[in-house]
């Protein structure tokens, strides 16, 4: 079958699944990862769309991070040997900083990456790591299409009030203004949205991506008005490993009076933050939620505070909410922490139903609740191999070259 490989290469895992061309609204037909496997080595695992696995091996790695280049390679020999009838169509890629450049899914030539690189130094913790996957899904697939979709597109419509900083026009111009990101699970939650509820989802909607990286977005009519992260991925929410927010000032500080340079200012806000640093015990929220220590609930509280004057603030960019939608890996799953978000807002008319939000309802909002709530699986792979097929679909209809596909608005 003619099928879609998404790649999705981070820092610290490298997500793939296959779609077939003509049937990507069905789902992966498999997918998989490779990971830490939280004992010092990393884990690879296939699994099939009925769930079931088609691989599972363990690597040992130094440093217990495996390096994106062997998970790469680790990928594709399996998929060499696993699937000898591959039939790729095309290659779709989450990139996660397109610039201003870039505000669709794009076709990748030499001059694209060349772009793409130079957009590294912003998504530091991510976009080198995109562009690895790139760079071997090129060598190992030549001729084959290879596609660029990003996480920063969603957000391009934003009006200059919410992209642009205080600062002199001139930097606006020169591309430091908020991007926004997380689009690409936006885009798809979006949708979802309107297929589960189509007339809220016309209506003033803030959706919570809470994972390791984590942001908040105002969409009205499927489009974003605002989102809390900016130029890089650091604004915004206190995430896994990352500061958030953060006023300006103390970084003049930390270079005048600490001495700190860039790489180390770099560490600091992407790595030694978030929940990590608060609580001095780890990133990962199931570990928090499952400590005593009162650092480890100090940290779950800067959390959610941030969330909730965040939440007032996207509210405010649509001059109100009408539904609040939960997803990534905390917002699916951790009901303890939906809960204590939605205690904020009594006041608004939002409530959530403590059944509802215990057992794996879609809707969570109290009959009483004015705002609606919802918890809605985020999708980033399908989203990639909806835009990819899109773009192959306009391609073949047009009969014109990729790279010269024109979109509708
Ligand atoms: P990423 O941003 O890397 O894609 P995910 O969306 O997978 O991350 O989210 C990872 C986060 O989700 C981790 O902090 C993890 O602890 C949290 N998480 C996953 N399952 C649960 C759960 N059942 N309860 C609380 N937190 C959870």
């Amino acid at each position: 079958m003619r099928s879609i490989l998404t790649l999705n290469a981070g820092s610290s895992s490298l997500k793939f699944a296959l779609f077939g061309l003509t049937d990507v609204h069905h789902g992966q037909l498999i997918g998989g990862q490779i990971a830490a496997d939280g004992s010092g080595g990393a884990r690879f695992l296939v699994r099939d769309c009925a769930g079931g696995v088609l691989a599972d091996r363990r690597y040992a790695v130094p440093g217990a991070v495996i390096d994106a280049d062997r998970a790469i390679e680790i990928l594709l020999a399996w998929l060499s040997t696993a699937v000898p009838k591959l039939d790729l169509s095309a290659v779709g890629h989450r990139v996660v900083h397109g610039g201003a450049e870039f505000s669709r899914p794009v076709a990748l030539d030499d001059g694209v990456v060349a772009a793409l690189t130079r957009l590294a130094r912003l998504a530091p913790l991510h976009q080198p790591f995109n562009l690895k996957g790139i760079a071997a899904a090129r060598a190992a697939f030549p001729g084959v299409p290879q596609i660029a979709c990003f996480d920063t597109a969603f957000h391009a419509g934003h009006a200059f009030e919410q992209a642009a900083f205080g600062l002199p026009r001139a930097y606006y111009e020169d591309g430091i203004r908020r991007y926004g990101f997380h689009g690409l699970s936006y885009d798809y939650v979006a949708r979802q949205l309107a297929r589960i509820a189509p007339a809220v989802a016309e209506e003033r909607v803030v959706i919570a991506h809470l994972g390791n990286g984590a942001s908040l977005c105002a969409v009205r009519s499927g489009r974003s008005v605002a989102s809390t992260m900016g130029f890089s991925a650091l604004d915004g929410l206190v995430m896994g490993t990352r500061c958030g927010g953060i006023d300006p000032g103390v970084l003049l500080y930390l270079m005048a009076e600490k001495g700190m340079d860039a790489a180390a200012l770099t560490d600091l806000l992407y790595r030694q933050s978030g929940l990590k640093g608060l609580s001095g015990l780890s990133h990962d929220m199931r570990a928090l939620e499952a400590s005593a220590a009162p650092q480890a609930a100090e940290a779950i509280a800067c959390f959610i505070a941030r969330i909730r004057r965040e939440i007032g603030a996207m509210a405010a960019a649509m001059g109100g909410i009408d539904a609040l939608v939960f997803t990534g890996g905390i917002g699916e799953n951790s009901a303890r922490i939906r809960a204590e978000v939605a205690a904020g807002f009594d006041w608004l008319g939002l409530a959530i139903d403590p059944a509802r939000n215990t057992d794996d309802s879609v809707e969570l909002s109290a009959p009483s609740s004015r705002v609606r709530v919802f918890r809605i699986p985020t999708d980033e792979d399908a989203m990639i191999a909806r835009h990819v097929a899109g773009l192959m679909a306009a391609a073949a209809a047009d009969l014109v070259p990729l790279d010269q596909v024109k979109w509708a608005a």
